[in-house]
């Protein structure tokens, strides 16, 4: 990938890797004969090669934190960057910049919870905004598309970024 991941990321976005993307990963390699590849900092999980029908969507790749699913199709080499690698390297950064905010706003909450005496709550209320934030980002750019009357993915800003920075047409 084109961009070097920083590790110093997994410090805000640790807690949704371990219980989304990492239990997802296991699964994907138990159930869809998958294979990891670290890659770029993040692992990415490689869907064997498969044949295609005429006329089938191709689906090539999606980002789910540190890392995603890829299809074998999409798949590259440490020099040979494919565009899906590119486009969900993108939506990795965005991942990474939702989390950083939902774990400021959830270190917020907590602290406020806490001072007045609610220590579980608080530390629990804390920890779903911390990861909470990645998917209410990503809800509300797939309402604002159709509020705009756009598709309601396609024309979300995060995949309009992703698309214009890889200069892709796909994922
Ligand atoms: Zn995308």
């Amino acid at each position: 990938m084109a961009k070097r991941r920083r590790h110093i990321t997994y410090l805000w976005t640790w807690l949704w890797d371990l219980v989304v993307w990492w239990v997802a990963s296991i699964v994907v390699l138990c159930t869809r004969g998958a294979y990891l590849a670290w890659q770029d900092g993040g692992w990415w999980a490689v869907l064997p090669p498969r044949d295609y029908a005429d006329g089938e969507t191709i689906w090539l790749g999606i980002t789910l934190g540190h890392g995603g699913i890829l299809s074998a199709l999409a798949y590259g080499t440490q020099h040979d960057t494919t565009i899906t690698e590119y486009h969900e390297g993108v939506h990795v950064e965005q991942y990474e910049a939702m989390s950083l905010a939902g774990c400021a706003l959830g270190a917020v909450v907590a602290a406020a919870v806490c001072a007045i005496g609610h220590v579980a709550p608080g530390l629990a209320l804390g920890a779903i905004v911390w990861v909470g934030a990645y998917p209410a980002c990503l809800g509300a750019s797939y309402l604002v598309a159709a509020a705009r009357g756009e598709h309601i993915y396609l024309g979300s800003t995060f995949e309009e970024a992703a698309r214009a920075v890889a200069g892709d047409h796909e994922g």
